[in-house]
């Protein structure tokens, strides 16, 4: 029998009663390990309302003392951090070295938020009229909730609720279903570290979970990272009901090589980008645009010997370089898009379809794969892949290059190699995407920044983390204050003014 993965709930595991579960494989050998419990309407909102009643407290616990906890928490993630990768590696495959520099990433955004007394410190001004004064101060939100994807269990958790609680917020987490087990780390972890109770919720589910959060009136804001299809249902549904919210999206990422460009840096970048986690992440590099024909053949004659070397295995191998796909069926999505580049004509360099690892039969392993002269009338251009599969598409000038990602309906990440600096300030300015590389193949801002995309890559106003996080998990009130002087003016029905 696989284990039973449950929520988290008032401090505790708690075991589902919907009567669903999912199963959860090891994608490097796909074995079942584990069937996660799928929350009901019921569910959630018994969480969402463990939530509510303990939000006024929370929101009223001095920032200082929230910053002091999540200050214990970070510790804890320091010390921690291979079990917390252990966990990830055996639910998602990525390789262990990847799985920390996730919690290593996400870890920089607790401690961004145990900035909370400076991130919320307000505007004063001093005699708006005649011994008036106003401030402006930011409040919490209530209970919110986090909706995220497989592909980084801690991190993108980690995008959000650091920020939400230490702002005074309540965090309902719906972690994806295919990788369920590290938001239950995460949150004993918290606890552990001196969160009360029911300020930090996981249910676990699927759509059905996604729907009740959606429709809760105790939810207050929803943030949320996946696939744009749902990036999209999520805003309008959750907009409609009068919530806040943050959607991001999927992504096509490209990087323009310059004819100037240092090409073995650019070959190197490329190729942790592409192929890093299996291509399984939003900031991937999924389209290279060589800038002219001479460009395009060095650039390919030194990628093919690297991708036809890449070491290819189970993420719990240390030499191992790229882990396999999440899941049999997503395995299944990215093989078949391969399929369809060579249907549409695409010249197939390195195909990776067939790679068979001796001792993992049954895992969801692919080699890396490379297609050259991909156009973009092609659905492997149009279309996220998600998978260790990149598409170069030639350019024979700067502006086809730049027109390219302009014209691409997502605009997640891009980024230029070239050591022109004026063509990289022109990329930089007008290239219509919302985080931008020059030399840097994956430009994720830091905590203190704020991350987030552009056109299909991201519905709403608000970036993730930094001061955009602290914007969105707050509402800003502006207070007017007359003390009295003895003097009366009488009434006035006029507009107040300054005069
Ligand atoms: P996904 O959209 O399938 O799932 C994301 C979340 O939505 C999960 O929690 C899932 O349970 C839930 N969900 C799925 N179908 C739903 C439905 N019909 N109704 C309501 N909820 C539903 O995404 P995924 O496959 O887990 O993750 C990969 C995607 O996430 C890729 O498209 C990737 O680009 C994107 N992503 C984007 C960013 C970013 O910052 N823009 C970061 C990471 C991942």
């Amino acid at each position: 029998m696989p284990t039973e993965i449950p929520h988290f709930v008032n401090g505790t595991r708690v075991s589902g009663r919907s009567g669903r579960t999912a199963p959860v494989f090891n994608p490097a050998t796909g074995e079942e390990t584990g069937a996660v419990a799928l929350a009901n309407r019921d569910e959630v909102e018994a969480a969402v309302a463990g939530a509510r009643a303990v939000f006024p407290a929370w929101a009223a616990t001095p920032p200082l003392r929230r910053a002091r906890i999540l200050n214990k928490f970070l510790a804890i993630l320091e010390e921690r951090i291979d079990t917390l990768a252990a966990l990830i590696t055996a639910e998602h495959g990525k390789v262990l070295s990847d799985a920390k520099g996730e919690v290593l990433r996400g870890l920089e955004v607790v401690e961004f938020a145990t900035g909370a007394p400076q991130l919320l410190k307000g505007e004063v001004t001093e005699n708006v009229g005649t011994r008036v004064d106003s401030h402006s101060l930011r409040q919490p939100l209530g209970v919110v909730a986090g909706i995220t994807p497989f592909n980084f269990p801690a991190m993108v958790p980690m995008w959000m609720f650091p920020v939400a609680l230490a702002c005074g917020n309540c965090f309902v987490l719906k972690p994806s279903e295919r990788d369920p087990s590290a938001a239950l780390l995460i949150a004993e972890w918290l606890t552990e570290a001196g969160l009360p109770d029911g300020v930090f919720q996981v249910v676990q589910g699927d759509k059905e979970a996604v729907d009740a959060l959606l429709h809760s009136p105790g939810i207050s804001a929803v943030s949320f990272v996946g696939s744009t299809p749902i990036a999209r249902y999520i805003y309008a549904t959750a907009t409609a009901q009068g919530k806040r919210a943050q959607c991001l999206g999927g992504a096509k990422n490209h990087m323009i090589v310059m004819p100037d460009a240092d090409m073995d840096q650019a070959v190197d970048a490329l190729m942790g980008a592409a192929y890093g986690s299996a291509g399984e992440r939003c900031m991937a590099v999924s389209v290279a645009v060589p800038v002219g024909e001479r460009t395009a053949d060095a650039l390919i004659e030194r990628l093919i010997p690297k991708i036809r070397a890449l070491k290819v295995g189970p993420g719990t191998d240390p030499d191992s370089e790229m882990g396999p796909l999440v899941t049999k069926q997503h395995y299944e999505k990215v093989r078949g898009y391969i399929d369809q580049g060579v249907a549409e004509g695409a010249e197939l360099l390195v195909d990776g379809r067939d790679l068979k690892l001796q001792g993992y039969e049954g895992g969801y392993f692919l080699g890396g794969s490379l297609f050259d002269r991909v156009t973009p009338e092609m659905r492997i251009y149009k279309e996220e892949i998600f998978g260790p599969v990149l598409a170069v598409t030639r350019a024979p000038d700067y502006a086809t290059a730049a027109r390219l990602i302009n014209e691409h309906e997502f605009g997640n990440g891009t980024a230029i190699f070239t050591r022109d600096g004026d063509a990289a300030r022109e990329f930089a300015h007008q290239i219509e995407v919302g985080m931008v590389g020059i030399n840097v193949p994956i430009p994720v801002p830091m905590a203190f920044h704020s991350f987030g995309g552009w056109k299909a890559s991201l519905f709403g106003d608000h970036h993730m983390h930094g001061p955009e996080g602290v914007r969105f998990y707050t509402r800003l009130k502006t207070i007017t204050t007359r003390w009295p002087t003895g003097i009366r003016a009488g009434a006035d029905f006029v507009m107040p003014t300054m005069q």
